[in-house]
């Protein structure tokens, strides 16, 4: 799998927003924190953008003309340079079901617009901060092996039977944890604190909701999985060989 760049000079940012005033209001407030930013209107001109050339970030607004942000996410999140990307998702509509559509479809983050610019940026600058420390964490762990599974840190990589899977650093995160400690069970509590280290929009539902994202990309029946089992009362575990 390709990695995310290493971020050499100020980091270029995506911005995907039909609203041309919020268009513009995000993309100054960024530059003038140092960012690089690169805005279009819509999600197919975007999509060739995420083809070509890697980003730091995307935020991606769901209600787009054409291609939608939620389809836009699933097919960035399916393979090429930014598959790792991390995706910060604005939005107009708030509702839980649209978070989780959103979540299951490989958003790192979400903003219910209307949202504070001065909180856009504290999410932006913290999901860099978590991709990088991920990033330097990983560079000291080791690869691991089972079942036909290769989970590298290093290149955040994930195969199975020699097949590379794309997964966000979050789903790749969650996996190493549970693999890198086979059989021992993970409360939802200790997988926010390790997995989302610190960051305070997300819940105990995040957990579940990554966990499924992640069965359906691992397991052959996500329904009945053989590697990442639920344990009822307590949490997660990966499955002893
Ligand atoms: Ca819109």
């Amino acid at each position: 799998m390709l990695e995310s760049p290493r971020v050499s000079g100020p980091p270029q940012l995506l911005i995907v927003e039909d609203e041309a005033n919020i268009r513009d209001l995000v993309s100054l407030h960024l530059e003038s924190e140092g960012y690089t930013c690169q805005s279009v209107s819509n999600g197919s001109d975007a999509f060739e953008l995420l083809k070509a050339d890697p980003y730091a970030l995307v935020l991606l607004d769901v209600m787009l003309p054409g291609m939608n942000g939620l389809q836009l996410c699933r097919e960035v999140r399916s393979g090429g340079v930014n598959a790792n990307v991390p995706i910060l998702m604005l939005t107009a509509r708030g509702e839980e079901v649209d978070k989780l559509a959103g979540f299951q479809g490989g958003a790192d983050d979400y903003l219910t617009k209307p949202f504070s610019i001065l909180e856009l940026s504290a999410r932006v600058a913290a999901l860099l901060r978590r991709t990088r420390r991920l990033t330097r964490t990983d560079e000291q762990a080791i690869p691991i092996e089972f079942d036909g599974i290769r989970l590298d840190p290093a290149k955040r990589s994930l195969q199975m039977h020699g097949h590379k899977i794309p997964v966000t650093p979050h789903e790749f995160r969650l996996f190493y944890q549970l693999a890198a400690n086979r059989g021992i069970v993970f409360s939802r509590e200790r997988l926010l604190a390790d997995v989302w280290q610190g960051e305070v929009f997300v819940t105990e539902r995040s957990v579940d909701t990554l966990v499924y994202r992640l069965r359906c990309k691992i397991e052959p029946d996500p329904a009945q999985p053989a590697h990442i089992l639920t344990v009822w009362g307590e949490g997660y575990k990966c499955a002893e060989a």
